[in-house]
Formats: C-alpha cells, structure tokens, sequence
C-alpha cells in the first residue's frame, strides 16, 4: 500500500481509503471501467456512493495518477499511469491489454519528425478480437 500513498501525496491529493483502495484495484486489474472499480469498492465499502467514486476518479485523472482509455462503443475504462504502452482493445468483450511501445516509440517519434511535429504525447489503441473471444466464436462455428 505504501507506493499508493505516495503517489497520492506527489500528486498533492488528501489520502482517503477510496482513492487507496480505487489504485488498488486498479493496480490488481490493470483496466477496469467505472463499474467494476464501483463493484469492487463497495464490495469492501457498502456504504459508497457512485457519485462519490465517480468524483474521485475524475480528481486522479485530473492529477495524472490515473489514466482514461477511451474504448470505442464502450465506457471508458481506467489504469494507473505507467510507462508509454500502447493498448490492444476488444470490442466484443471490452478487454484491454497492454503492450511494449518501445519498438514502436522509434518509427513514431520519426513520423513526428518528418512532419517537423512537435510530439507530446502518443495515444494508440489497435481495435480487434482477444484470444478468448476468437476461441469462443470457432466453437460457435
Ligand atoms: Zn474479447
Ligand atoms: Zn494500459
């Protein structure tokens, strides 16, 4: 738990459980919409509203100690800000994987290069089937 509060306290934000226990699961899952952090908080915390986990992932994203991935068709879903990886995202079942940017990081910073483009930050999502969702449309068929 230690790494979660000092995340918090670089990022100037009070240490409350939500907001611990929100990167927790997070951190567990990898990318959840707000749903599933819901579900899972209240399953430790009863008492929590929507409203109230919906603020304070709206303040982690505005700090930068999370991250928004928007998935085409679906709710956004959310991870603790890493290292540049880009994401493989499923649009039957909604599953994002992460993956290695750094061969790619090269090819696109001189794409930005050639365009005399000043690059900030990328985003880049490839849209496809997952494994698991492949396999069940084969037994289907
Ligand atoms: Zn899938
Ligand atoms: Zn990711």
């Amino acid at each position: 738990m230690g790494d979660y509060i000092s995340m918090l306290k670089q990022s100037g934000l009070k240490t409350t459980f939500q907001r611990l226990y929100i990167l927790q699961v997070l951190d567990e899952c990898g990318h959840l919409d707000i749903d599933e952090i819901y579900s899972n908080v209240l399953f430790v915390h009863p008492s929590i509203s929507l409203a109230t986990i919906y603020k304070n992932i709206l303040m982690l994203v505005d700090k930068e100690v999370i991250k928004e991935v928007p998935i085409e068709g679906k709710k956004s879903k959310y991870e603790i800000v890493k290292q540049d990886h880009f994401h493989l995202i499923c649009t039957e079942c909604g599953d994002v994987e992460d993956c290695d940017y750094e061969e790619l990081s090269d090819i696109v910073s001189l794409s930005s290069k050639r365009h005399k483009f000043l690059q900030e930050k990328v985003e880049l999502s490839v849209y496809g089937y997952c494994k698991k969702c492949i396999d069940k449309i084969n037994e289907k068929s």
